[in-house]
């Protein structure tokens, strides 16, 4: 028997459940989704699918997946599946192509919601006595209410800023003595840089950081820790599921919790759909076991993760999956060869004086493919120096990945900077 530690005892409320829990869990949801979501009947009835057919939770598999595209075509409130007088909110992914996608909610989802995500700030050892600026987006997008509510069930201060005005971000964070900031990865750093571009790093009084919404590299968070004097925490979440706070990192930074009483996990091969051995590299599958609103069945989050064994040291009970290490659809194949981006960071992390602002460009001459990796590196205008950094880089890529590719190394500052999501891969090969 381990014991819970006194810091996450509090967590102790909320309890794992068994297999044969989750069953029923499970076994609830497809009565519930078959009586009152039109978007599952029809799916249901369309693939042929029988519920009666599951008879334990190996029998899952043989469940169809749902696909964000089904999402996107059940535009505008096709996914509904609560009465209208029972939903209280919609939030809608980014939709940056095609139409987006809208998930309704009914009071239920928002508490539940809320509750994940003071579970993590709790995870992160966050309490009623911290202030916890808030700096990703409000509105349609999930992220900013979500940790806005959280914070505000923790019992803490939330100063609610939203992203952009750096200039009134760096004042708040100053005057306010923020304990706290949730932010995107390329935000974080964002400010960090400026922080150390005006010197005023003893006015910043940070502990932590609860980061998330995109890969990033541990380069890139060793910088940030380390230019926002803060313990950095990995939070995951997707709009389509509840939004942040799915899943999150503790203490012990050795993967993410998530919330197995209320989400089903399960990690597939992203060619064949078949479900993987434990521990190894595939796409995440998620299954809501307590929406109302827009509950959704084995939806394909196209995240690249693995599931971690074992308990973990920190004494939080709940199962652990690894950091997102990219996306099926980021997946770059060139020469034959497949290449997620966490190798990517991976590789530069081993090379010395290397930063973890990067540029990946694909293009075809003649047949022939080729990538062109241009990266940040320190002393870059010292050419010989930067010669050296090339040698170094190509020769990675070679031992690690098995490709060879064109190397260009940058002064820190030249690539862009963004406050939502850094576009890494340029693909010019079919224009
Ligand atoms: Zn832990």
């Amino acid at each position: 028997m381990y014991s819970h530690s006194m810091q996450y005892s509090i967590l102790e409320e909320y309890i794992v459940p068994s297999g044969e829990e989750l069953f029923h869990k499970f076994l609830s949801l497809l009565k519930y989704i078959s009586e009152n979501s039109p978007f599952y009947r029809h799916k249901f009835s369309k693939e042929n699918v029988k519920i009666e057919f599951i008879k334990s939770l190996e029998d899952i598999r043989i469940l169809p997946f749902t696909y964000k595209e089904e999402l996107r075509d059940a535009y505008p409130l096709g996914l509904q599946a609560a009465p209208e007088e029972k939903v209280v909110r919609i939030h809608s992914s980014s939709g940056t192509t095609g139409k987006p996608i809208i998930i309704p909610y009914t009071q239920k989802d928002v508490d539940l919601w809320i509750d994940l995500m003071k579970r993590c700030y709790m995870l992160a050892g966050l309490t009623n006595k911290d202030r916890i600026q808030i700096t990703p987006g409000y509105g349609l997008w999930t992220a900013g209410i979500g940790f806005q509510l959280g914070a505000e069930k923790l019992g803490a201060m939330a100063v609610p800023m939203g992203p952009g005005n750096t200039e009134k971000q760096l004042q708040m964070l100053m005057d306010l003595r923020c304990t706290a900031i949730t932010s995107t990865s390329s935000y974080a750093l964002l400010l960090a840089e400026e922080i150390k571009r005006r010197g005023i790093r003893d006015k910043i009084h940070l502990k932590k950081g609860i980061i998330g919404s995109e890969r990033w590299s541990k380069k890139m968070r060793a910088r940030i820790e380390e230019e926002l004097g803060l313990e950095s925490f990995d939070i995951y979440g997707l709009t389509e599921i509840y939004g942040p706070g799915i899943a999150q990192e503790c203490r012990l930074h050795d993967g993410l919790h998530y919330w197995s009483d209320l989400l089903y996990f399960e990690i597939i091969d992203p060619i064949t759909g078949e479900i993987l051995p434990d521990g190894e590299l595939g796409e995440l599958v998620v299954t809501t076991l307590s929406k109302e609103g827009a509950p959704l069945l084995r939806y394909r989050t196209r995240d690249l993760t693995r599931f971690i064994h074992g308990q973990c040291a920190c004494g939080c009970p709940f199962p652990r999956i690894d950091r997102i290490l990219g996306r099926t659809d980021d997946m770059i194949k060139i020469k034959g060869v497949n290449i997620y981006p966490g190798q990517i960071e991976d590789l530069i992390h081993k090379v010395e004086g290397v930063s973890s602002e990067y540029q990946v460009l694909l293009s075809r001459e003649c047949g022939k493919e080729s990538m062109l990796f241009r990266v940040e590196v320190e002393n870059a205008h010292d050419p010989c120096f930067r010669q050296t950094r090339e040698k170094d880089i190509k020769k990675a890529f070679h031992d690690l990945i098995g490709i060879s590719v064109d190397v260009e190394c940058l002064n820190i500052g030249d690539l862009p900077r963004s406050e939502k999501k850094s576009k890494r891969v340029i693909d010019t090969r079919d224009i």
